[in-house]
């Protein structure tokens, strides 16, 4: 905790300049809000504290042990959106060894494809957490639109502590489909007031750009939730749930502060109770930078993700009954791994889709309780994801 106080403190007086610079910026960026809402935050990206950044590193590899006989009491579900096997490989070739994920012991691939085809984060997530195949851009709904239960829900009425953590806005898809209910995941006010009636304990991200608003303010204050926006309260803050951190306009880039890993530490810290819990995590910028054909930009996502994995491995073995699962929603960019495997081949060539998802399968690592006995098979669907927690939850 010193150590990161001091970073806070550095980087603040590093970016001393850089909010100078913004105070004189009156531009307004648009505000999404409700129809007839009173914005009462004047909150642009200039309005917000300044932007801490630590470039992200690889952590170096190690094998971790973690009890597989503890009945399961917590799940940590972490998704790399967009990640399929060859950025992992890609990563690891940049990296120059493997990956945290190699060292999880059970390793599966499953299928993503929706009713859609090619599936979007959406109807992925929907997959993952309520075991049912849907169309693209459905959140927590079947092919009819009828809600099924999330993850979240199921969670709950075991009694269990839920938590999600993302880099991208906090009612993005891949959050959104642990918890709500929509046709259309676009729909980020609604989402998001969903989001807080379920009373997840631990909603972690980006957009306060949906949170700084008079009306959603009120809901968050009225559900009895701490509101947090700096990486500052984060590190320092004697937090307790349920607790919304909203840590920059938009969505947050690998390096940029909360880390990813400082996040799932805290939500790790607030979850943990004898009634066990379900955290959701994702690094929501694998898939962004891959559409974008920016494998120096997707590299670093990887890097951010190998150090929460790394952290979240070393967490769970101090904590047995804890199962660990890392996955993707879909691959992104039809990825190729160089013939010739040196890191300045990894480079913008190995993107092969133009930018767009593919239906290629994508690994499952998990690691800790019942993970060899829950993940048998070599090959699963991505419903089966939410059949295999909800059975190791029992
Ligand atoms: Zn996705």
């Amino acid at each position: 905790m010193n150590k990161r106080f001091l970073k806070v403190i550095a980087a603040m007086l590093c970016l001393l300049s850089l909010t100078l610079a913004f105070a004189g910026c009156n531009e307004q960026a648009p505000v999404s809000s409700e129809p007839g809402e009173i914005i009462s935050t004047p909150a642009t990206e200039a309005t917000l504290p300044p932007v801490l950044t630590e470039e992200p590193t690889f952590v170096d590899f190690k094998e971790y042990n973690l009890d597989e006989n503890a009945e399961v009491k917590n799940i940590i579900l972490m998704i790399g959106d967009g990640m399929g096997e060859n950025i992992i490989e890609n990563a690891e070739i940049v990296k120059g060894d493997k990956l945290a994920m190699r060292a999880m012991p059970n390793k599966c691939y499953v299928t993503t494809d929706s009713l859609s085809g090619t599936t979007d984060s959406a109807a992925a997530s929907t997959a993952i957490s309520c075991g049912v195949k849907t169309y693209n851009q459905y959140i927590g709904v079947d092919e009819n639109k009828q809600e099924v239960e999330t993850m979240v829900e199921f969670a709950q009425s075991k009694g269990m502590k839920t938590g999600l953590v993302a880099t991208q806005i906090i009612p993005h898809a891949t959050p959104a489909g642990m918890v709500a209910h929509t046709d259309y995941r676009g729909l980020y006010n609604e989402i998001l007031k969903q989001m807080i009636k379920t009373k997840v304990d631990v909603l972690y991200g980006g957009g306060s750009e949906y949170t700084e608003t008079t009306k959603m303010l009120k809901r968050i204050d009225d559900a009895g939730y701490t509101y947090i926006k700096t990486a500052d309260e984060l590190y320092n803050n004697e937090l307790s749930t349920p607790v919304l951190g909203a840590f920059s306009w938009g969505g947050m880039y690998a390096g940029r502060l909360p880390s990813l890993t400082d996040m799932t530490a805290s939500a790790l810290e607030l979850l943990d109770n004898e009634e066990g819990f379900f955290l959701m995590v994702e690094e929501s910028y694998i898939d962004i930078t891959e559409a974008d054909l920016d494998m120096e930009g997707t590299i670093k996502e990887m890097k951010s993700f190998d150090e929460c994995i790394d952290y979240t491995l070393n967490w769970a073995q101090e904590h047995p009954g804890t199962l660990v699962i890392v996955t993707a929603d879909h691959e992104t960019g039809g990825v190729i791994v160089p013939e010739d495997k040196k890191p300045e081949n990894v480079n913008n060539d190995c993107f092969t889709s133009g930018g767009e998802h593919t239906s290629t399968n994508v690994p499952l690592f998990a690691a800790g309780a019942k993970a060899s006995e829950l993940f048998s098979e070599d090959l699963i669907d991505n419903t089966d994801i939410a059949k295999i927690m909800r059975k190791a939850l029992g």
